[in-house]
């Protein structure tokens, strides 16, 4: 699903990413725990392509094509999503209209008929109740005036509603209260599916306890210095990062 490559990347003159590789299979959960500044927001940003990185040295494949030149757009369009660390908010923007919007210009880019009104409306209902959202969150602008745990809910909205092969989920769990964790983690693990795969950046290791990891990363200054199964997690959570620093 993704091989990353000897990943080197700079920003304004600063290498944040210094070798990083990382292979998730189809079906995979894996997950990168890492301090504050270690570099895997900006891993998230250059998988989905935002501006600003440059990329010096090794590759990012998807499906066993090479992206790094694809706009964020194309990458969307072909499976990749992202929740963001931060959701942004859309003022005047109707969450309705813009969940709709995104769903259909995939469907057309991928030769399927778009969803009329009634049609889009019966399925979105379907996953807000999954996510125990109210219906009137699809009235408001996107993200606008939502709580911390409510715009976490309405990424992962955005991830049941535009059903992409690889979903990136940027610290979706900060901020959340134990039942919003459980009810995101139980989303995740409906969605999980042999052709799905997830990229999970979590600091805690309690969401690993809702959503299993296959593999637990660690990265530490840009690099990955250690991988195991999720007791590494529960290993960090104990002892911290400063026995895998250099
Ligand atoms: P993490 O998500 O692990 O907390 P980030 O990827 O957000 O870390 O940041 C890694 C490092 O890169 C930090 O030191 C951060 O200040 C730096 N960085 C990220 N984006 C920029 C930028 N646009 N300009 C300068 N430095 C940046
Ligand atoms: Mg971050």
């Amino acid at each position: 699903m993704l091989e990353i490559k000897n990943l080197h990347a700079k920003v304004e003159n600063k290498f944040i990413l210094n070798g990083i590789n990382l292979n998730i299979k189809p079906g995979e959960i894996h997950a990168i725990m890492g301090k504050n500044g270690s570099g895997k927001s900006t891993l998230s940003n250059i998988i989905t392509g935002k501006d600003g990185y440059e990329i010096t040295q090794g590759d990012i494949k998807y499906k066993n094509e090479s992206i790094t030149e694809w706009n964020p757009e194309k990458r969307s369009l072909h499976g990749i999503f992202m929740s963001f660390q931060y959701p942004v908010v859309m003022p005047g923007v109707n969450n309705t209209y813009f969940l709709k919007a995104a769903l259909n210009a995939k469907r057309k880019y991928n030769g399927q008929k778009e969803l009329d009104a009634a049609r889009f409306l019966k399925i979105i209902k379907e996953k807000l109740q999954d996510l125990k959202m109210d219906s009137s969150y699809l009235q408001r602008a996107v993200n606008d005036g939502f709580s911390g745990g409510e715009k976490k809910r309405n990424e992962i909205l955005q991830m049941l509603t535009l059903e992409p092969s690889l979903s990136i989920l940027d610290e979706t769990d900060s901020g959340l209260d134990i039942d919003a964790l459980k009810i995101i983690s139980d989303g995740v693990n409906r969605y999980k599916s042999p052709d799905r795969s997830f990229l999970i950046i979590t600091h805690y290791q309690r969401l690993l306890e809702y959503i299993e990891p296959d593999i637990v990363h660690v990265l530490i200054d840009g690099e990955i210095v250690k991988s195991g199964d999720k007791k590494l997690a529960l290993k960090l959570e104990e002892k911290g990062y400063g026995w895998l620093e250099k």
